[in-house]
């Protein structure tokens, strides 16, 4: 059996509706699955967080390459799935949590104890409705883990992979290559997923940095700002960033930009990571 005549089977035997609110699109293409498992680099020593498994297309084959698979799902019907389906694995947990509400963390800390795991990687096709935060928590909380491999929807790709500063930046395009070294591996077409959703999608590969290219005396000031500068990015730099406690007014910002030998007339979005990090270490 294939993958898709294998989803077929296991959507038909449990009765499932694929759950939109949920995110839940299906994964029926065999190549893109070996692709997403070859750029997660995943050796025999290795700890897996997979992120909403599913119906466990994906973890069939992270299973194959791991020391440990650990799984978190928040869909209960799924659970049943996963339990059957790899009753006979002892490499793999099962976790019924919302993500978002999960410390990664102290699971790693726990395996890295327990079975001497080397490396922790996450993998996933993400729920879209909830990319970005997902996103945001892996890399805010600066998980003990050395890269993420997700599918996620094509135009956040393009913004999360972006070099700060080009033209389809965000203030997260700016949080990605503070922690990481983003990286874009396969565009897939909406045709790959059951049911198909209305947009394309792409694997992206983010490597965890060691140390964040910028030094900066204050991370939570530097995303302070780079929030303000996009919350309104067709604004100058200075009437956007006006709105932001850490300025005491528009001369206080001007004055900084000056004595950083950046235009008064620029917009937020035309800055560099650097850029910001200066200002910071300015104020
Ligand atoms: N990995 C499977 C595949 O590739 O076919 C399913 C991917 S589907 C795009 C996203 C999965 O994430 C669904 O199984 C959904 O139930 C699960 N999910 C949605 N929200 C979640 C959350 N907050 N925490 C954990 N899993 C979630």
């Amino acid at each position: 059996m294939n993958i898709y005549e294998e989803t077929k089977f296991i959507i038909k035997k449990y009765g499932i509706n694929a759950n939109k609110s949920l995110g839940q699109n299906f994964l029926i293409d065999e190549e893109v699955v070996y692709k997403i498992v070859e750029n997660a680099n995943i050796s025999e020593d290795d700890l897996v967080i997979e992120i909403g498994p599913g119906l466990g297309t994906l973890t069939n084959e992270l299973l194959k390459k791991a020391k440990k698979v650990i799984v978190v799902e928040l869909d209960e019907r799924m659970i049943k799935i996963l339990q059957d389906r790899f009753s006979l694995f002892n490499n793999i947990e099962i976790i019924n949590q919302d993500i978002l509400k999960v410390d990664l963390n102290e699971i790693i800390r726990k395996e890295r104890k327990q079975t001497g795991i080397k490396n922790a990687k996450i993998v996933a096709n993400l729920p879209y409705y909830i990319t970005t935060p997902i996103i945001m928590k892996l890399l805010e909380e600066k998980g003990d883990f050395e890269s993420i491999t997700v599918m996620i929807q094509k135009e956040v790709a393009d913004r999360l992979c972006e070099t700060p500063g080009g033209k389809l930046s965000g203030a997260i395009t700016y949080t990605v290559a503070y922690y990481a070294e983003a990286k874009e591996i396969l565009k897939v077409p909406h045709t790959s997923f059951m049911p198909a959703p209305e947009v394309d999608s792409e694997v992206i590969n983010l490597k965890i940095r060691k140390e964040p290219p910028v030094k900066v005396k204050d991370e939570e000031k530097l995303f302070e700002i780079i929030k303000y500068a996009f919350m309104q990015r067709r604004k100058t730099l200075i009437n956007a960033l006006s709105q932001c406690e850490l300025f005491n007014n528009k001369e206080h910002i001007r004055e900084i930009l000056n004595e950083l030998d950046i235009s008064e007339k620029i917009r937020g979005e035309a800055l560099s990571l650097e850029d910001f990090a200066n200002i910071v270490n300015y104020i």
